[in-house]
């Protein structure tokens, strides 16, 4: 077997325990003659299963038990929508945080629906600090106020949330959920799409309280209703049963490295191994405030761009894959999602370091 270690910002590695047991499981899931992707959804084993899932993740978020948990589809885009659309009013303003690329696409989806409001735009920061709450301009009127917990693009990560305490704070947690504790009690809403830290593409996590859910219209279509969603236990229609599945095992791998305590010390320390060794060289930068660094997403540029093709290739021969940095910001860019083992990170460190020396 010869698996890369794969920095691409999602979908992600998975963690090995996990597909080991996936593939076992394949051809007869639990004795039952048939995979899991060919059981019913409504079946006494699945329902087990989503059940279990669901407290497990309960337990390792700690999620107070009058909030709803849901597994949707369409992922984290269309939350964009079903967000503005069912906890505002028609006229209500919705409050967003721009901190970088998904922020401003979610006020733009917002801004299709509602009153949108960009409270603080961090774009003059390029991106790379959050605009200090003294300069925010809030709505009093507003729903709730959005933000990107953690900016894949950029590597931008605000934790802990901002205590503004207006409206609802409502967030995306695609690129940070799991990835340590979080103090769900203080939303009104977090959302996350899967192919991070979470499974594959396919289930997208949403996790409400009891206020938010009562504002949602009876006469929304059914495939964007959080109240209806909750009420039938994610399954008004058939599930995405495979990544569910696949989400159940993660959970369960999550718990056995410690929780989420566990997976926040291990991921403090791999972001530290790679911010330390980016800050120590002349040669490679990371220019976001260390305030506000992410410890998921690690963007970082070379001090002679015309090697960056020369660094992605050589690094793909040796197995460290995905590091090209999206096309809106350049550079490189290395996703260290939870199941990136400490070992990629030491890889790719050694990398760096070999590279600079030849160049
Ligand atoms: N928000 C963030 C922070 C993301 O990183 C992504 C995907 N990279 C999305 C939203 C969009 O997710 P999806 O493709 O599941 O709609």
């Amino acid at each position: 077997m010869n698996r890369i270690f794969n920095f691409s910002a999602g979908p992600a590695n998975l963690p090995l325990p996990v597909l080991e047991q996936a593939r076992d499981e394949l051809l007869d899931w639990q004795g039952r003659g048939l995979s899991v992707m060919e059981d019913s959804h409504r079946g006494r084993a699945f329902v087990e299963l989503a059940e279990r899932s669901e407290q497990d993740l309960r337990a390792l978020l700690s999620i107070p038990d009058d909030y709803a948990v849901l597994f949707m589809q369409g992922g984290a885009t269309l939350q964009f929508a079903t967000i503005p659309m069912t906890l505002a009013k028609p006229e209500q303003g919705v409050d967003y945080l721009i901190t970088g690329h998904w922020g401003k696409k979610a006020a733009s989806e917002a801004a299709k629906l509602r009153p949108m409001r960009v409270v603080a735009d961090g774009e003059a920061l390029g991106y790379r600090s959050v605009p200090a709450m003294e300069d925010w301009e809030t709505g009093a009127d507003a729903a709730y106020l959005h933000y990107t917990a953690n900016e894949t693009l950029h590597g931008l990560e605000i934790d802990p949330p901002p205590a503004a305490g207006y409206a609802p704070l409502v967030c995306d947690m695609s690129s940070t959920l799991l990835s340590r504790p979080i103090p769900v009690e203080r939303f009104g809403l977090i959302y996350a799409c899967a192919q991070k830290n979470i499974g594959p593409a396919g289930v997208t996590v949403v996790i409400i309280s009891p206020d938010l859910i009562e504002r949602v219209p009876q006469d929304t279509p059914l495939a964007l209703n959080y109240r209806k969603i909750a009420a039938a236990g994610s399954m008004l229609n058939t599930p995405a049963t495979f990544p569910w599945y696949m989400a159940s095992l993660v959970f369960r791998w999550v718990a056995d490295q410690g929780g989420l305590a566990g997976m926040a010390e291990r991921n403090r320390r791999k972001a530290d191994l790679l911010y330390g060794h980016i800050d120590g060289s002349d040669f490679y930068a990371n220019l976001v405030d260390p305030n506000w660094r992410s410890w998921m997403n690690v963007p970082f540029t070379l001090a002679e761009p015309s090697l960056d093709a020369k660094f992605l290739e050589t690094a793909e021969q040796q197995g460290l894959y995905g590091l090209k940095g999206h096309r809106a910001v350049g550079g490189m860019r290395a996703s260290i999602y939870n199941a990136m083992p400490e070992a990629g990170v030491r890889a790719l460190v050694s990398f760096m370091e070999e590279f600079e020396r030849k160049a």
